[in-house]
């Protein structure tokens, strides 16, 4: 019973890849350049099907069946909406939105052989929130909140359960390029008033993947300092 992570190769895919590694449960990441030292790592751009199909295949070839799958690929590509393109916004949406569908769609096919799985979707508190300039971003976000509910009505009578965990602020590449000013304003709305560890969100989702959350589907499980409280 094997784990693949999208985007595993930096940032809070890599934690999260780690915590499983630390619990001796088998994993995989995809990574477009390079896989992490010590991880096994399948080539793979979320943007393409044939590409998520053939790092799946990779995957199970060597490590057996994948029944946890964390969708986390994920870009910004921030702009107000009057000087935002349309391929910005389409760009955005196909690699965070629509490439977590083409992953739970070639992860749920394995799952259902076996029946039982984990679908985790990596969505952000900008999703319910909302950010001036993330208009793209914060509608592949919510989307992935639809996407998992609907999907976890249809897959939950095959002992498969669909989640989203939604971080506030990380400390990773994607936020060390968020202007200090912002960065400052975005944690004084923080009642916990830091950034959040990448390993801090690997654990709500290693969690998301284990027995302890089998009777947990639909969810959206904040990592992110009370950040998104009320949404
Ligand atoms: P990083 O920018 O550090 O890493 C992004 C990861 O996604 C990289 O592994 C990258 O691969 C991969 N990726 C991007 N585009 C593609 C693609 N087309 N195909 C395959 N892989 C791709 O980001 P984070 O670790 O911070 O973010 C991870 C997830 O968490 C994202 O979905 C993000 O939206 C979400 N998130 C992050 C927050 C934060 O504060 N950091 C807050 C809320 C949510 P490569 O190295 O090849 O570019």
């Amino acid at each position: 019973m094997a784990t693949l992570v999208t985007g595993g190769n930096r940032g809070i895919g890599l934690a999260i890849a780690r915590e499983f590694q630390a619990a001796g449960e088998p994993v995989a990441v995809t990574h477009r350049s390079r896989a992490p030292d010590g991880l096994f790592g399948v080539a793979c751009d979320a943007t393409d099907s044939d590409q998520v199909d053939a790092a799946f295949d990779e995957a199970e070839a060597e490590l057996g069946p994948i029944t946890a799958v964390v969708a986390n690929a994920g870009i910004t590509d921030d702009q107000l909406l009057l000087r935002m393109g349309e391929d910005q916004f389409s760009r955005v949406l196909d690699t965070n939105l629509t490439g977590a569908y083409r992953v739970a769609k070639r992860g749920a096919r394995s799952m259902l052989r076996q029946r039982r799985g984990r679908l985790i979707f990596v969505s952000s508190v900008v999703a319910l929130r909302g950010e001036a300039g993330q208009a793209n971003y914060a509608a592949s976000k919510a989307g992935l909140v639809g996407m998992a509910r609907s999907l976890a009505r249809e897959l939950g009578s095959r002992g498969i359960t669909v989640n989203v965990v939604a971080p506030g602020m990380i400390s990773t590449d994607m936020t060390d390029r968020v202007p200090e000013d912002r960065k400052r304003q975005i944690l004084d709305g923080t009642p916990l008033g830091r950034c959040g560890e990448p390993a801090e969100v690997a654990a709500a989702v290693r969690w998301l993947a284990s027995e302890q959350a089998s009777y947990i589907t639909g969810a959206v499980v904040p990592v992110d300092g009370g950040a998104g409280m009320g949404h």
